[in-house]
């Protein structure tokens, strides 16, 4: 068997004993399988062990080696968890189910344009920058809750949740805490949250989905 199906049963096995150690309902959380860096021959016999949904961080990247395999197993949900530029965001409707980089006003404009003209329209969560990192994409915290409700009202989009990559040298777990906390004030119920070195934390913190890439697919 693939080195990366064995470890998506490993994860799986976590993220089920991670949800039950937290009195949440077993399956409650949504594995993204980060596939950034992998071809489409590594990605394969992930799908065919199962998996699903599978996260990109560039547009391009995911344009060489998702259509493809989008058409053969149609239900694959392709998630964009890196950055967005603002002339990438025709692609990225056109490509991708769910786009979690939504971080900007000019984006958020981009978008509404893309999804009324495509008549497309992926699922988005707001990226949120908790530890203020200067180099990292992400609204501020503090403009956090009145930007999704622009998102909404100015741009006429359906916000879903939140996501938030916190610093790496830090512990993660005040950042997913303040996730939380943005999202029911922003009356959002999703959270994207957590990665390799700490899914089973962000479980315990209320993350609706994981993003997973090293521990399946093996170190970049
Ligand atoms: C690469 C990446 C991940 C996965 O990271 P791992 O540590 O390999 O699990 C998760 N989220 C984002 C935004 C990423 O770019």
């Amino acid at each position: 068997m693939e080195k990366s199906v064995e470890q998506l049963t490993l994860v799986k096995d976590k993220i089920g004993a991670a949800e039950r150690e937290a009195n949440r309902p077993e399956g409650s959380t949504t594995l993204v399988a980060v596939s950034k860096t992998f071809d489409a021959s590594h990605i394969r016999p992930v799908i065919e062990a199962g998996q699903r949904v599978f996260g990109e961080n560039r547009v391009q990247e995911a344009q060489g080696k998702w259509p493809g395999l989008k058409a053969e197993f149609p239900d694959i949900e392709l998630h964009l968890i890196g950055p967005l530029q603002s002339n990438k965001a025709k692609e990225a409707v056109a490509l991708f189910d769910v786009i979690e980089t939504v971080d900007r006003e000019k984006i958020a404009a981009e978008l509404a344009r893309e999804i009324e003209r495509q008549g497309r329209a992926p699922r988005l969560y707001v990226q949120v920058n908790t530890g203020s990192e200067p180099q990292k994409a992400g609204i501020e915290p503090r403009e956090a809750v009145a930007f999704v409700k622009r998102c909404r009202e100015v741009h006429g989009l359906a916000i879903e949740g939140l996501m938030c990559i916190p610093p790496a040298e830090e512990n993660p777990g005040p950042h997913f805490a303040l996730l939380e906390k943005l999202a029911r004030e922003a009356g959002l119920e999703r959270l994207s949250m957590g990665m390799s070195g700490d899914y089973e934390l962000a479980v315990a913190f209320g993350a609706t989905s994981v993003r997973v890439g090293s521990a399946i697919f093996g170190t970049r």
